[in-house]
């Protein structure tokens, strides 16, 4: 890996905490939280007004919502101040709220080199009793958010995303692209195997959350077996383990890292995911039609017919449906660039709003 590809890619790293950081925020919009009101400010791209947490306008759709530390970076990236909830002139009635709003300013200028004892003491607060309330009020710790701070500075630097997807590919693929130009995706885990529930197998998994949901991807040491997307990270690790009883289920987010990062970027049409190596079971008819799903581009859909006449049986249009309502690796195999053939979405197994976003930024992507 470059020395250019390390610092990239330890970049997109950065990304993903911050939209950890970024979905507590949106968690509070969602909740007009009223209490965080100066910890942040959110852009709606739609309308060119930012507003403050607990805003009584209509709540935005979440696509369209950009946050940002403070007016200031707000008001640089083109946004008026909201009329309803005055963001420009933050009001706060909670002290430690106010400690804690002088704490993520202080943390920003400094880029994170803040002394928080001592910077509680200022504020006549425990360090405890301050970091406690930061993680309260911001929903990430301390730490976290100097270290988002220190090195990425803030929206401007994560906004070059695009380079940093081109990285991750450069640096993360080369192995797994000469895997599949060795020859055919390998069946790490035979059939037999897979009836067993994985007897034996180490699954590592690990979630992230993204635009069109939480994401939970599970890999053995083979390659990804699993890729769901869901409302919440608990239910789907349940299925998991249902579907794989006798596997040793694990969470591993620093193992499971790279794939999480194309996963990242496959949600925003900026990575392939179908180049990652997969560890697969199906029948030979589904290996078939997965396989021919993994060779559409982005940008692009094949209809249910055209898979069909891809692996020559023109005849099993409605076994190809079936197969892509199969499919274990959502993104990995891109089932989602399957439509019907008057253009009409079909069926996805993650619902129809998710295929429809995917497509939507895939087009937007590709037309770019
Ligand atoms: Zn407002």
């Amino acid at each position: 890996m470059t020395k250019n590809g390390e610092h990239e890619v330890e970049a997109a790293h950065k990304l993903r905490v911050v939209n950890t950081l970024d979905e507590n925020r949106w968690r509070a919009v969602q909740r007009r939280d009223a209490s965080v009101a100066g910890t942040f400010v959110y852009g709606v791209a739609s309308t060119g007004i930012y507003c403050s947490p607990g805003c009584a306008s209509r709540t935005p759709l979440r696509p369209n919502v950009e946050f940002f530390a403070t007016s200031a970076e707000a008001i640089a990236a083109g946004y008026r101040a909201c009329r309803r909830c005055r963001p420009d002139q933050p009001e706060t009635i909670d002290f430690s709220v106010e400690a804690v709003i002088a704490l993520c300013r202080r943390i920003e200028q400094t880029d994170g080199m803040v002394d928080i004892s001592e910077f509680a003491a200022t504020c006549g607060y425990s360090e405890r009793h301050l970091r406690r309330r930061f993680t309260a009020v911001v929903g990430v710790p301390v730490a976290t958010f100097a270290r988002i701070q220190r090195s990425v500075r803030t929206r401007v630097a994560l906004r070059s995303q695009v380079a940093v997807t081109q990285a991750i590919i450069e640096a993360g693929y080369g192995s797994s692209r000469a895997f599949y130009e060795d020859g055919a995706p390998r069946l790490g885990m035979t059939p037999s195997q897979y009836r067993d529930g994985a007897h034996g197998e180490r699954i590592s998994f690990t979630s992230l959350v993204t635009p069109i949901g939480t994401v939970v991807a599970a890999s053995t040491t083979k390659g990804v077996c699993a890729v769901r997307i869901g409302s919440d990270e608990s239910t789907i690790v349940q299925e998991l383990m249902t579907e794989f009883p006798n596997a040793a289920l694990h969470r591993d987010d620093e193992a499971m890292a790279d794939v999480a990062r194309v996963l990242a970027g496959a949600v925003r049409a900026e990575a392939d995911a179908s180049q990652l190596p997969i560890d697969l079971a199906g029948t030979a008819f589904q290996m078939r039609v997965w396989d021919v799903l993994r060779k559409v581009p982005i940008g692009e859909t094949l209809t249910y017919s055209q898979v069909a006449d891809r692996i020559g049986s023109p005849s099993a249009v409605r076994a190809v449906g079936s197969a892509c309502a199969a499919n274990p690796v959502a993104l990995v195999v891109p089932c989602h660039r399957i439509v019907r053939r008057d253009g009409t979405l079909g069926g996805y197994r993650w619902g129809l709003e998710v295929k429809d976003a995917l497509l939507d930024v895939e087009r937007l992507h590709a037309s770019s």
